[in-house]
């Protein structure tokens, strides 16, 4: 324990953001680091629990509760307190391959689950561990890790996502060959076309991938496998498979007006935001000018504010069915759980400031989208629902009459999230899906109805979390290499 004391004598001090009507003028991280000073008091706070509940990624009550991928934040704590960033980096990175993501996208189920957290603010973690890597590529503590040897297996990773690099990472480094395959033209799933460059910077993705390729891993981009290259080529190639494709496919909202120009997929938009950042090619769907309104909301939703927000659209709402949450904990939400309160995220606090409120609605459904007759949307008819009126078989929720109204918009992003991956591989391998169509395999050995491929990530667990995505690699690497090195495979 770093100081005993520590957490009766520093307060918590979240870490700050550089002011929002500032950063929307670019598209650089918004995050500003804590001093050396701060981050070791904020260290000391740790109070290394006797039963530490911040590292145990355990589903309680249907819930995830702390860290998914077992993170040592306790050591790691302890260990900035004392100043010793390069030590911290080992513990961190013996459990964590990709600090430098979660530290700045993860929701940090960790600090809901800190039993400081019981009756005070909870330790800064997420903060320390970006801190920690951030450091260690700074200090060029970071190197490439050369496998000692090779088993002269090969194994195919399919999807490059936070779940598949992971898992090339875990097999790479016990000496399988590793390939990926990417049907998209950068590598890095969601990570790169997903999260937009102010919450994550597309070179420190880039910095991860070079490091892996030195290291020895293969990236195949622009190859849609089960299109390009059949099930078959890969299983003749390949000693094994891994499964790493996404939840890809969008909810959409089948309403009257659904067919007018104007309409997109959240990831369609946010997709060709970063693509044109990247190289500068391409019209992407552009926000200037325009009404904006969010459907759905989420970290999906919040990127699509952020983002219109930086193209420079002329107003923004953000659509949310669910009531707004309480600020505390309810009682039926206890700690360690996953605290469930009303929070601010980035995109939000960059519409209040531009615009001078916050963006979103809550308990409001879109009744029908609005046209001219050229075809083109021009708003949304929108009301209230309440939440304590059941529609038996229709809906948990009933219209409040006399609440509609029509909202302006030239454009709508529909953030509702996705219904599982698309089924184009599962057919390809002859795989068993479960019912909501995610490729069947347990959360043990992550071996699908077919000897020698596995899957992970979203594909397998549905729409989740990076941390989630990792957490899920790395036990199929450790499935996948048992299975190439048992005497006689399975
Ligand atoms: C807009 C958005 C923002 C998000 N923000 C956050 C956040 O802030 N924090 C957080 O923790 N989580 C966030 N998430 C969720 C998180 O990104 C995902 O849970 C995570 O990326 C899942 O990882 P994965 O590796 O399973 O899949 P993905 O990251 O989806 O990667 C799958 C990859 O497989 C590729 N692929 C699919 N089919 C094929 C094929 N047939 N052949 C070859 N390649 C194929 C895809 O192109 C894709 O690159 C966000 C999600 C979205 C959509
Ligand atoms: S990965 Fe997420 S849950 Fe784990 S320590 Fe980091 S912020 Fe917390």
């Amino acid at each position: 324990m770093g100081k005993p004391t520590g957490f009766m004598e520093f307060d918590r001090r979240d870490e700050d953001n550089r002011p929002a009507d500032s950063r929307i003028g670019d598209w650089d991280e918004f995050i500003v680091e804590h001093d050396e000073k701060e981050l070791r008091s904020q260290g000391a706070r740790c109070m290394d629990c006797g039963v530490p509940f911040c590292h145990t990624g355990e589903v309680v009550q249907r819930m995830a509760t702390g860290c998914p991928v077992n993170n040592l934040i306790p050591e790691w704590n302890h260990l900035v307190y004392q100043g010793k960033w390069e030590e911290a980096l080992q513990r961190l990175h013996h459990t964590n391959n990709f600090p430098e993501f979660t530290g700045r996208v993860c929701p940090a189920p960790c600090e809901g689950s800190c039993v400081l957290g019981i009756n005070e603010p909870p330790v800064t973690i997420k903060s320390i561990e970006r801190t920690i890597v951030d450091r260690g590529f700074e200090n060029g503590w970071v190197v490439p890790r050369m496998p000692k040897q090779r088993s002269g297996k090969r194994v195919a990773v399919i999807g490059s996502g936070p779940a598949g690099l992971a898992c090339a990472d875990q097999l790479n480094q016990a000496g399988h060959l590793v390939t990926v395959f990417e049907r998209d033209d950068r590598i890095g799933g969601l990570l790169m076309y997903g999260i937009p460059n102010m919450k994550l910077d597309k070179g420190i993705v880039q910095r991860r991938l070079d490091l892996l390729a030195k290291e020895g891993v293969e990236f195949r981009t622009g190859v849609n496998v089960g299109v390009d290259l059949s099930a078959e080529e890969i299983q003749d190639r390949f000693d094994a498979t891994v499964i790493c494709v996404g939840a890809t496919k969008p909810r959409d909202l089948k309403i009257p007006g659904r067919s007018l120009t104007g309409i997109h997929f959240a990831m369609d938009y946010l997709r060709g935001s970063t693509s044109f950042l990247l190289s500068q090619h391409g019209e992407p769907i552009n926000a200037a000018g325009k009404d904006v309104v969010v459907i759905g909301g989420g970290d999906t939703g919040t990127d699509c504010i952020g983002t219109a927000i930086r193209q420079g659209c002329r107003s923004v709402t953000n659509l949310e069915i669910v009531n707004r949450p309480p600020d505390q904990r309810a009682g039926s939400n206890p700690w360690p759980q996953w605290p469930l309160v009303f929070r601010t995220d980035y995109g939000h606090a960059e519409a209040k400031a531009k615009f001078g409120a916050d963006p979103r609605l809550f308990a409001t459904e879109t009744i029908e989208f609005v046209g001219d007759s050229d075809w083109n949307l021009t708003g949304l008819k929108i009301g209230k629902v309440d939440w304590s009126k059941e529609r038996p078989g229709v809906a948990p929720f009933s219209p409040v009459e006399g609440s509609e109204e029509v909202v302006n918009a030239q454009l709508v992003f529909l953030a509702l999230g996705f219904l599982g991956p698309e089924q184009v591989i599962s057919e390809a391998f002859g795989l068993e899906t479960d019912p909501r169509s995610n490729i069947l395999a347990n959360e043990d050995d992550h071996e699908t109805s077919k000897l020698g491929i596995f899957t992970a990530g979203d594909c397998r667990r549905g729409q989740s979390l990076v941390v989630w995505a990792i957490r899920e690699g790395r036990n199929a690497a450790i499935a996948c290499h048992k299975y190439l090195t048992s005497p006689v495979p399975a």
